[in-house]
């Protein structure tokens, strides 16, 4: 089967967040149990674009409304990424740092859609499947089955899978001479509360939809930022699948990023000698329990939660305890948690900003890792934590609910069901008393080691929704 994954972010090409840990494994896996995948994302001046070689394989011209943008499609010639990589280069767009964040965000994705789908008609023969990705791509299964130029793709099934249902990609009907020339009877489907909804369309269109766990799906019948009745409307063709990890990149005993290479044969000394770097790093006592936080600070993520937390646990254990922070997001959290430096030194740290190296070394060596998150379709960093070594400490949400289970249900990790300051401090507390007793601790920990959140069952489970939905066609 020819499969298309269409994405904003891809790893280890442009990375936010986990949307980029998945594309870059999923169709890794999907090609080893031989189908023919192909990752389309757009060109935008990272790292990776400039080490990397390419070849332009076309370059045409895409019209967004009034606007003509020249444009390239970039293929990555090594083929090392274990799937072929195409990056749609529209320089006066995407020549920039940042994936997210600008004010014409909205023409970036939707000439990065059109150019795209101009592209794939061009081509000899038409995929097999579209995935689309988040609201970036949300567009592309109604301009596939509505845009008369895109005719050739009315028999090609697509799929949305919804990484965060709490962005949208809402815009103006102003901005609707920016679609291609479609059928005016179907304006409908591109509406939800007098806008135009990126996500909402993708929803409605897409021959099927997919969430990254089973509990969000659940969750979001309740709980999607405006969506709810939607998504309760789609759930026929809909399904939960739990994301996987790329366990290439993230294997304790290969990980180039650490201090100490480590199995689950050795993991004691292992973990011990990156919690020494980490802590000599920060200026923390590697005697001490170490909790740490790796994510954007939104209150989505329980962010909010952090300051006052980390305060009153380091308060309430007289200091007995380090806690670690790595993130970015609101300047307000941001500041707060700055703030406790000075009072708390010697036992607390943050590093304010975006680091990898940094994180893969803290999942190795912190003893336990905080995710208070208020949402969480998926989430990976209890999945890394897990395969480190390393215990996390979770609210039972999303995908949170199905992959950590609390140690005394025989579990895995820790859990609490609030996002509130007390819930967090009190799973702190019943922490630091499994530290001390080693042996229960170090059973956990392999628990965690030797549990199996590998790709190869969920792209399974992805193959057969696309073959489920090639059917119906
Ligand atoms: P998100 O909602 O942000 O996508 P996920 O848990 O799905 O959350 O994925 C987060 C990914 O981003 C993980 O690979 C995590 O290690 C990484 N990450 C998040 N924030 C940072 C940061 N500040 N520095 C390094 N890596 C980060």
């Amino acid at each position: 089967m020819e499969i298309f994954h269409i994405s904003a972010e891809c790893y280890p090409v442009a990375k936010v967040g986990g949307l980029a840990d998945v594309v870059g494994a999923l169709p890794k896996y999907q090609n080893k149990a031989g189908h023919k995948l192909r990752v389309v994302m757009p060109c935008y001046e990272t790292k990776f674009r400039k080490e990397n070689d390419f070849e332009c394989v076309h370059w045409g011209t895409l019209q967004l409304g009034n606007f003509n943008f020249p444009f390239s499609v970039l293929k990555e010639t090594s083929d090392k990424l274990g799937f072929e990589l195409y990056l749609m280069e529209i320089p006066e767009l995407f020549d920039r740092k940042e994936v997210y964040g600008y004010e014409d965000d909205v023409e970036r994705f939707m000439a990065f859609q059109i150019a795209t789908l101009d592209w794939i008609i061009g081509r000899e023969a038409m995929p097999d499947v579209i995935n689309c990705h988040d609201h970036h791509t949300g567009l592309i299964p109604f301009m596939m089955q509505h845009c008369y130029k895109y005719h050739q793709l009315l028999n090609t099934p697509s799929m949305l899978t919804i990484h965060n249902g709490l962005y949208q990609g809402q815009f103006s009907f102003d901005k609707i001479n920016y679609f291609p020339e479609f059928d005016r009877t179907h304006v409908k489907l591109l509406e939800w509360n007098h806008q135009i909804n990126s996500l909402a369309v993708g929803v409605k269109c897409a021959s099927a939809v997919t969430t990254v766990s089973p509990s969000y799906l659940n969750e979001i019948n309740n709980s999607a930022n405006g969506l709810e009745s939607l998504f309760n409307i789609v759930r026929y063709k809909s399904r939960g699948i739990l994301n996987g990890i790329d366990t290439e990149v993230w294997d304790p005993l290969k990980d180039k990023m650490l201090e100490k290479n480590y199995s689950i044969q050795n993991f004691e000394k292992g973990k011990q000698q990156n919690k020494e770097t980490l802590c000599t790093l920060f200026n923390l006592d590697p005697s001490k329990p170490l909790f740490s936080f790796i994510g954007r600070l939104w209150d989505e993520k329980g962010g909010d939660l952090l300051p006052q937390a980390s305060a009153l646990a380091l308060s309430e254990n007289f200091k007995e305890i380090n806690i670690l922070i790595l993130g970015s997001g609101s300047a307000q959290i941001e500041n707060q948690l700055n703030s406790l430096l000075v009072d708390y030194k010697g036992n607390y740290n943050t590093f304010i900003g975006y680091n990898e190296e940094l994180a893969h070394l803290i999942y190795a060596g912190a003893d336990f890792l905080l995710m208070p998150s208020r949402v969480e379709p998926c989430g990976l960093n209890q999945m890394y934590s897990l395969r480190y070594g390393t215990i996390p400490i979770v609210r039972r949400t999303g995908g949170l609910k199905d992959t950590v289970i609390d140690f005394g249900d025989n579990g895995n990790g820790i859990c609490h069901d609030q996002s509130s300051v007390g819930d967090i401090c009190y799973s702190i507390q019943r922490a630091v008393s499994l530290y001390e007793d080693k042996k229960h601790l170090n059973e956990i920990r392999k628990k965690g080691m030797s549990t199996d959140h590998s790709w190869e069952k969920a792209s399974q489970e992805y193959i057969e929704m696309y073959n489920l939905i090639l059917n119906k066609i």
